[in-house]
C-alpha cells in the first residue's frame, strides 16, 4: 500500500476517526458528510444488486449524507464511506482467526487481468433465472463452455462459470464484505469489490483505482485481514458473487439436494463442537445421550462437562457425526458398537465441500457405543497436527532421553559453532535424535537460520531446513564421492548450521570440520560404539589431532542405544524370581533395593501382543568434553579419560542411565545386561 497516494488521507475526516469507528457506535458512520463522489457511484445505487440486504437502511443514510461536488479523481474516502458499519478491531481479528491462514497460499490470484470477452461472453447464472440454483446439467454445460474456450493455454479461471462460484464458496470460505458478515462494506462499495475470508479479493475492473477500493485495501491491511492481489472482474461477475452469497445464506443446502436440512445443521454443530475442543487442546470429546445429552471434554487428563442439550439434539448430533466420517463400517446402527474415522484434510462427507475440521486437527477417531438406559455413548479422540501437540523439547523427551540429556542437547543447540556427533550401531535411533534436535533448533531460532542437511537418503522431513539430496550412485565409492560433492555444495550455500547424515569417509570428515572451523554448527552421526570411541574413529580416518583436541570444535559426543520397553501390564517384579541369574547379579550389584524396584519381562498379554515388550526408548551417554578429556583419549589413555569424565566432568555412563530406567520399571534387567554387560561386572570402556 505504500505506493498508494491516498494512504495517509484515509482518516482525514476528523469526524470519522479510528476511535469513533472502534467504539462500536452506529451513529458515527452518519457523520461522513464531507466526502466526495465520483460519477459511477450514483448509477450503481439506483440498481441495488442485493434486495435482501438488511443493512440497506443504514447504507441509505450514509449515502444521503454524501455530497457529490464533482471533484476530480482520485477522491479520498474515510472508513465510513466504505464500511457498512463500524467494525471493532477485536471483531475483525476474531473473525480472521476463524479462517484458515494457508488458504491464501493455496489460491493465489492467478490472473491479474481477465480477458474481457471471457467475462462478458456468457450471461452468468443468477438466482432469478433458475429455480434450482445448481443442477448437474448446469455444471455440465459450464464445463463444456470451459472446454470450448481454448484461447488460453494456462487454464484461466472462468469467472462466469457456476463452478467458479461453487469453488469460491467451498471449504467454508465466506464473502466477508457482504451485509451481516464479519467485515461488511456499504452498498456502493459492494458494487466495486468483494473480499473473501481466504484473502481472495475481487475488484470491478473500472474501479481498480477508485478511492474507495484503495481505501478499502488500506483498511483491510490495517485490520490485518488477509487480502490478496485484486482479481479484476466485471460488474456482472461481482454481482453474481454477492447474489450467490445471499442465496447460500438463504438456502445453505441448495448445493446438495439429497441432504436433509437437519443433517446439514447438525454437521455444522459437529464442526462447532470440534472447533471449540480444538481451541482448548481437548484430547477426547465424550457425548452421552440419555434423558438429555451431555458433552464432556477431557483436557489435560481431566473430564469436564462442557454443554448440555436435550435428547433429540444428541441423537441427531451422533447421527451427523457418523455421517460425516470418511471411514465407518456400514450404516449407523444405534444398538451396535461402531467405529469410524474422520480425516482432517477432507471436507465432511455430504457437506458439499463446505465443512472442514479446524486446521490443527489431523483427524478424529470416533467410537460409538450403545449404553444401558440411554441411547448412545460416543467418544471422539482428536488427533492434532504435530506442532500444536508437543513442543520440540517434548518430542526429544519422547525418545526416552532424561532431563539431564535434554538440557545438554539444549545447551548444544544454543552454541553457534562446533560439531556434535551422535554415535551408535545401525538402528540405534541416531537419525531420529538428530532430526528432532534440528526441528527444535529451528524453532528456538525462530526459523531465522539457514539449516542445510546432507543425507543419503533424507530420512525424515525437517520443516524449515533445506534438505539437499545426494545424487544416486550404485557403487559405494561413487556414493561417497557424490556425498562429498553435496556436502561441499552445502558449505558453499551460506549455511548457519549443517546436518550431515553420517560421516563415513575422511573427505566428508574434513568438510565437516571445515564447516565447524569456519564458524558453523555441525550435527552428524558416526558409526562408533561409545562416545569416547568417536574420537578414535575420527583419528583413524585421518582427522588431524589439532582439530580433535579442541573442545570448541568437539562440542558434544553422544552414544546411544534403543532399549525395548517393558509392557507395564504383564511385567514381573524381580523379587518374585530371586533365583533368576540376572536378579542374582542385580542383587550383587545394587543390593535388595535394586531387586525391589526392577522387573523382568513378562509372559505377554493382549496389550503388548503377547511379546512382553512394547516400544523402545533411547538410552545414551553424553560427553561434553574439555581439552583434558580429549587429550587423554587421543593419547590412548581411554580408561583414564573415562574416569576423568565420570569423576571430574560429572559424566553419566550409558549403563548408569540404563540402570536408572530399569529401576523405574521401564526396561528389564536382561535388556540392560544385553547392552552393557553383566551387572555385577565392570563395563569395558
Ligand atoms: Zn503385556
Amino acid at each position: 500500500m505504500d505506493e498508494q497516494p491516498n494512504k495517509t488521507d484515509i482518516y482525514s475526516n476528523p469526524e470519522s476517526s479510528v476511535d469513533g469507528l472502534e467504539s462500536g457506535s452506529v451513529e458515527t458512520q452518519t457523520d461522513s458528510s464531507v466526502q466526495n463522489l465520483d460519477e459511477p457511484k450514483a448509477d450503481i445505487n439506483t440498481d441495488s444488486p442485493i434486495e435482501t440486504d438488511p443493512s440497506k437502511q443504514e447504507d441509505t443514510v450514509s449515502l444521503a449524507n454524501v455530497a457529490a461536488d464533482g471533484q476530480e479523481a482520485p477522491v479520498q474516502y474515510s472508513e465510513s464511506d466504505i464500511l457498512a458499519r463500524p467494525v471493532p478491531l477485536s471483531e475483525s481479528l476474531t473473525s480472521l482467526q476463524d479462517y484458515p491462514t494457508e488458504a491464501q497460499k493455496q489460491e493465489p490470484p492467478t490472473e491479474s487481468a481477465v480477458e474481457p470477452e471471457n467475462i462478458t461472453a456468457e450471461t452468468p447464472l443468477t438466482v432469478e433465472e433458475k429455480d434450482v440454483p445448481v443442477t448437474e446439467s448446469d455444471l455440465a454445460s459450464a464445463e463444456e463452455d470451459a472446454k470450448t474456450d481454448d484461447s488460453e493455454s494456462s487454464d484461466p479461471e472462468d469467472y462466469s462459470s457456476v463452478q467458479f462460484l461453487k469453488d469460491l464458496y467451498a471449504n467454508g470460505n465466506e464473502c466477508i464484505t457482504m451485509a451481516n458478515s464479519s467485515f461488511p462494506v456499504n452498498e456502493e462499495t459492494r458494487s466495486m469489490l468483494a473480499l473473501f475470508s481466504n484473502g481472495r479479493f475481487f475488484v470491478v475492473d473500472q474501479y481498480r483505482y477508485d478511492g474507495r477500493v484503495l481505501g478499502f485495501e488500506y483498511i483491510a491491511k490495517k485490520r490485518r485481514l488477509q487480502i490478496g492481489e485484486p482479481e479484476l472482474v466485471t460488474a456482472t461477475v461481482l454481482k453474481d458473487i454477492y447474489e450467490y452469497a445471499v442465496q447460500m445464506r438463504a438456502n445453505p443446502n441448495a448445493l446438495s439436494e439429497e441432504e436433509n436440512k437437519e443433517q446439514a445443521r447438525m454437521q455444522r454443530d459437529f464442526v462447532t463442537v470440534i472447533s471449540r475442543a480444538a481451541m482448548n487442546q481437548v484430547s477426547d470429546i465424550h457425548i452421552v445421550v440419555a434423558d438429555h445429552t451431555t458433552v464432556m471434554f477431557r483436557v489435560n487428563g481431566l473430564m469436564q462437562t462442557e454443554m448440555e442439550y436435550n435428547k433429540e439434539w444428541g441423537e441427531s448430533f451422533v447421527r451427523a457425526a457418523f455421517a460425516s466420517a470418511d471411514i465407518s463400517d456400514s450404516n449407523y446402527a444405534q444398538n451396535e458398537y461402531q467405529a469410524a474415522q474422520k480425516l482432517g484434510r477432507t471436507p465432511l462427507r455430504g457437506s458439499g465441500g463446505r465443512l472442514v475440521l479446524p486446521k490443527n486437527v489431523l483427524g478424529i477417531r470416533l467410537q460409538f457405543n450403545p449404553i444401558a438406559f440411554g441411547t448412545r455413548y460416543v467418544v471422539m479422540r482428536l488427533l492434532y497436527a504435530d506442532e500444536s501437540n508437543a513442543s520440540p523439547e517434548a518430542a526429544i523427551a519422547d525418545l526416552g532421553f532424561n532431563k539431564r540429556d535434554i538440557d545438554l542437547f539444549y545447551q548444544l543447540r544454543a552454541v553457534p559453532t562446533g560439531i556434535v556427533i551422535v554415535s551408535g550401531p545401525t538402528g540405534s535411533g541416531k537419525s531420529t535424535t538428530l532430526q528432532r534436535n534440528m526441528i527444535a533448533m529451528l524453532q528456538e531460532r525462530n526459523y531465522e537460520t539457514n539449516l542445510i542437511t546432507v543425507e543419503d537418503p533424507p530420512e525424515y522431513p525437517i520443516p524449515g531446513a533445506r534438505q539437499m539430496p545426494v545424487t544416486n550412485a550404485s557403487i559405494e565409492e561413487a556414493k561417497d564421492r557424490e556425498f562429498t560433492k553435496a556436502l561441499a555444495a552445502a558449505l558453499r550455500s551460506d549455511p548457519d548450521s549443517l546436518m550431515i547424515g553420517e560421516i563415513r569417509t575422511l573427505s566428508a570428515a574434513d568438510l565437516a570440520f571445515r564447516g565447524a572451523l569456519s564458524g558453523h554448527n555441525v550435527w552428524t552421526t558416526l558409526h562408533a560404539n561409545t562416545a569416547g570411541a568417536i574420537l578414535l574413529r575420527l583419528k583413524d580416518m585421518g582427522v588431524e589431532d589439532f582439530k580433535l583436541q579442541d573442545p570448541t570444535i568437539m562440542r558434544g559426543m553422544l552414544a546411544q542405544r534403543l532399549f525395548r520397553k517393558l509392557c507395564p501390564f504383564c511385567r514381573i517384579p524381580a523379587s518374585q524370581h530371586p533365583e533368576h541369574p540376572s536378579v542374582q547379579r542385580l542383587r550383587n550389584a545394587l543390593g535388595d533395593v535394586g531387586v525391589e524396584h526392577a522387573y523382568l519381562r513378562g509372559p505377554g498379554c493382549a496389550d503388548c501382543d503377547f511379546r512382553g515388550v512394547k516400544g523402545r526408548i533411547a538410552v545414551a551417554e553424553f560427553i561434553l568434553p574439555d581439552s583434558t578429556f580429549l587429550n587423554l583419549t587421543l593419547k590412548g589413555e581411554v580408561q583414564k579419560a573415562q574416569n576423568y569424565w565420570i569423576n571430574d566432568l560429572n559424566g553419566r555412563t550409558l549403563r548408569e542411565n540404563a540402570i536408572s530406567q530399569m529401576l523405574q520399571g521401564v526396561i528389564d534387567i536382561e535388556e540392560v545386561e544385553r547392552w552393557t554387560g553383566f551387572l555385577d561386572q565392570p563395563i569395558l570402556a
